[in-house]
Parts: structure tokens; C-alpha cells; sequence
């Protein structure tokens, strides 16, 4: 199947208020091509240099969306383009983040990791943690970010109910801080394997990668 053919099938199953973000981490800029001139102009990658990389080489009109662990460290490589950062899970990076858009002369969106699944993993926060984050007074210092929602992963299983009760917590949250954070209009959850759920559940974005662009092959980088 081709990319054009997957992205239309793909389009089909997405109501109108969803936005869907191509992820076309490790595919080659010919990937993006092709789905670009399928209409496409919404991607998502992983790894800063690969970001870099792909926005020099790609048609500037692309909205460019960092779905990956961000070091602060690297920040200011896509600062000066990035459209939204989804990854943000921690106080040290929101302030590199405001640090570079400030240099930059512009506002960064951004979306709040949050952790819902059962795995162990080290990235996002606690319901607890994001509202403390949210209240904090140096939170409310930083002026050139702006949080536009939340970002979450569901436990990788076969187990539909268990994805959609993770879905569901987060859509919970989102629509609890939502009542002091009337800016928050995204809430990006859902992938390849469990995007129509995550729909369902409320997600407005979707990042999909390997249902548009085949599966990634990591052993031939
Ligand atoms: C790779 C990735 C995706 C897309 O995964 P697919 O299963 O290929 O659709 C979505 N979100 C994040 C954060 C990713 O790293």
C-alpha cells in the first residue's frame, strides 16, 4: 500500500475535530514528500537532529511536532520552528523551553506529558505533579510558553479495556484543569495500534506513524 492510499484510508476513520499528526521518525524526507503532497502538512518527530534535519530539507510551510523526550539541552535546535512540543514533563524543561522562545521572539506551544499507563516508564507526571506544576508561581513567570493541553501514552497490550480506561483517565484530567486552564485545547493521544479508541475516548490529535508510512525498521540505521 502506498502512503497516499494509507493516509486517505487513514483520513476516512477521523472525525473533522481530530488532528492528525504523521510521525515519520526514521522514514527519508521522500516519506514525507509523498505525504505532503498528499496534503499532509502536519508531522511528528522523535529526535532533535532528525527534526532539525527534515525541517531544513522539507517545505516550510510544515508544522513541525516534537512527540519525543526532549533533553534541555537540546531545545535550542528546534526552537526557533518547532509548532508544538508534546513531551514536556518536567519544570527544567519548560523554562529552557521559554528561555530559547524568548531568544527566538516567539511563543512555543506546549503539552504536558502525563503518565498513564501501567508500564513503568521514566517519562510524564502525576495528575499531582502537573497540578502543582500548573499553579506554581514560577510557572506563571514564563511568558513566551504556552500549554496547550496534555500528551499520554496508553499501556502497549492487547487489551482493549485497559488501553481505553488509561484513555479515559486522561481525558478525565484534561477536562478537570481545563476548568482553570481555558487555554488547553489539545489532548493528544492515540497511535497507530489504538487511535480509533483513543478517539472515543475524547483525544483531539492523533500521531500516527507506521499505519501511514509502514513499519520502522530501526536495524538498517
Ligand atoms: C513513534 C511514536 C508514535 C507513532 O507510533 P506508531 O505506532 O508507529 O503509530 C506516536 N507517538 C509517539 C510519542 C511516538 O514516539
Amino acid at each position: 500500500m502506498s502512503i497516499n492510499t494509507n493516509l486517505n484510508e487513514i483520513k476516512k476513520t477521523i472525525p473533522n475535530h481530530v488532528a492528525l499528526i504523521a510521525v515519520s521518525k526514521t522514514k527519508p524526507i521522500s516519506a514525507v514528500e509523498a505525504a505532503y503532497k498528499a496534503g499532509q502538512i502536519e508531522f511528528g518527530e522523535n529526535k532533535v537532529q532528525e527534526l532539525a534535519d527534515k525541517y531544513e530539507k522539507l517545505p516550510k510551510d510544515i508544522k513541525w511536532h516534537m512527540i519525543g523526550h526532549l533533553q534541555t539541552n537540546k531545545v535550542k535546535y528546534i526552537a526557533p520552528f518547532v509548532h508544538l512540543i508534546h513531551g514536556v514533563d518536567s519544570f527544567k524543561l519548560l523554562q529552557e523551553i521559554n528561555k530559547r522562545a524568548l531568544q527566538n521572539n516567539r511563543t512555543i506551544n506546549c503539552l504536558l506529558q502525563i503518565h498513564i499507563a501501567e508500564e513503568e516508564t521514566k517519562f510524564g507526571l502525576s495528575s499531582d505533579e502537573v497540578k502543582e506544576l500548573l499553579n506554581s508561581d514560577d510557572f506563571k513567570q514564563l511568558n513566551n510558553i504556552m500549554i496547550v493541553g496534555l500528551m499520554g501514552m496508553a499501556t502497549n497490550t492487547e487489551d482493549n479495556d485497559q488501553v481505553r480506561k488509561e484513555f479515559a483517565s486522561l481525558k478525565c484530567l484534561f477536562d478537570e484543569l481545563k476548568k482553570s486552564q481555558p487555554q488547553f485545547e489539545v489532548l493528544s493521544m492515540g497511535m497507530s495500534g489504538d487511535y480509533p479508541i483513543a478517539i472515543e475516548e475524547g483525544s483531539t490529535m492523533v500521531r500516527i506513524g507506521s499505519a501511514i508510512f509502514g513499519e520502522r525498521n530501526y536495524s538498517v540505521l
